[in-house]
């Protein structure tokens, strides 16, 4: 990212709801950091991109791996049912997700699981989801599940039990601070008004006093590092693997180590678009830093297994044959299941740019679909 010292005159003045409230708030009492701003754009209760739009699917403004094949959704519930075994079967257990979108991957890791003895029988759906408008729709897509589900706002209010966990595209939407290598050191950076009162990024002229990365010590001037807050996810975790067995699956995309680089990014109806130009309106997400999550998640109660990528984790769950497997049943919809699973699997697209990081309580063996250790 160029922080601009100039304002652009190219640039469209910003003008959603949002953008107005948050350049209001500017002008009362001064630049707020990244972070704030993607807190908003995402959470605002009245304009938060989550609480009132329909943002997944082919309608919507970006598709994730369960809304472009249900091979994804059922390979992850068989995933589950293994984990469940590994953990001595469980009844009851709570199987959580956090981030269900529109539902569907859970959907199809019910549907996927309905033979494993005993496994629905013994699962307790909990799904945590901020959005209102996603909870109803979740809702309708389990709609003629025999288990049970309920709903938390948030995973800090997850109670301790055996847990099986599941995460798709949810740590990208946690929001990142991002600072920016300057002579005298790191800054963050500010979202702030130029002359012309359109939004536009600048910087906080304290330097940032906070632990860094020790490869933050040697950056050239000009790096940008963003930094995410996993403390209270950890937290959470940590206390479920204190008394119960835990098993967990977080699949987003990102960089397997630490790096340098601006990686917000807005998306609306399938296009990149500027990170300020419509708050509130385009999903904002950034690449997870694995290597900060796993360092992050794990301490003496939670280990982390070997990063892998998901085509390597879909791959190893039996992703091809499932899909062949459909694809006869299913001889019509061949094509594009086949095209499906090749999407999710492509090396040089979502295969490799999406890793799986798998974390476990200390009392359970190596969780399925990772290289042992
Ligand atoms: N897992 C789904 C959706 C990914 S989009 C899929 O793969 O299709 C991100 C999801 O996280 C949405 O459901 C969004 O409403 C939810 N979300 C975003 N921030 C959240 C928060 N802080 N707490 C709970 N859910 C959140």
């Amino acid at each position: 990212m160029s922080v601009e010292s100039a304002p652009d005159p190219s640039r469209p003045v910003a003008a959603t709801p949002l953008a107005r409230l948050i350049a209001r708030r500017i002008a009362d009492s001064g630049p707020i950091t990244v972070r704030e701003y993607m807190t908003l754009c995402l959470s605002h209760p009245e304009h938060g991109y989550y609480r009132a739009r329909r943002a997944i699917g082919a309608a919507g403004d970006f598709i994730t791996a369960p809304e472009i094949s249900q091979v994804f959704g059922e390979l992850l519930g068989l995933w589950a049912a293994v984990v469940w075994q590994q953990m001595g079967s469980p009844a009851p257990f709570q199987l959580v997700e956090l981030g269900p979108g529109c539902g569907t991957m859970m959907a199809d890791a019910l549907r996927a699981t309905q033979r494993v003895k005993g496994f629905s029988n013994a699962a307790r759906v909990v799904l945590v989801e901020a959005s209102p408008v996603l909870r109803d729709m979740q809702r309708q897509t389990l709609a003629q599940t025999t288990v049970d589900v309920r709903w938390l706002a948030e995973a800090a209010e997850i109670k301790p039990a055996p847990t099986i966990l599941l995460a798709n595209e949810f740590l990208d939407v946690l929001p990142i601070t991002q600072l920016m290598r300057e002579g005298d050191g790191w800054h963050e950076i500010t979202v702030e008004l130029d002359v012309r009162g359109t939004l536009t990024f600048g910087s906080k002229a304290a330097c940032w006093r906070e632990a860094l990365p020790s490869l933050a010590h040697a950056a050239p001037i000009g790096s940008v590092l963003e930094l995410r807050d996993f403390a209270p996810l950890s937290e959470t975790l940590a206390a479920i693997a204190a008394g119960s067995p835990l098993g967990a699956l977080f699949i987003d995309y990102g960089h397997e180590a630490t790096g340098f680089g601006d990686t917000l990014q807005a998306v609306r109806q399938h296009r990149s678009e500027p990170p300020l130009a419509a708050p509130g309106e385009a999903d904002l997400t950034a690449m997870v830093d694995f290597e900060a999550a796993a360092a992050a998640l794990t301490n003496g109660r939670v280990m982390v297994e070997r990063l892998a990528t998901q085509a390597e984790f879909l791959g190893s769950l039996g992703a091809i044959e499932r899909g062949s497997r459909l694809m006869s049943a299913n001889p019509a919809r061949a094509g594009e299941i086949e095209m499906g699973v090749a999407r999710l699997m492509s090396p040089q697209g979502m295969g490799t740019r999406f890793k799986a990081l798998g974390l476990r309580s200390s009392d359970m063996p190596t969780l399925p679909g990772f290289p042992q250790h």
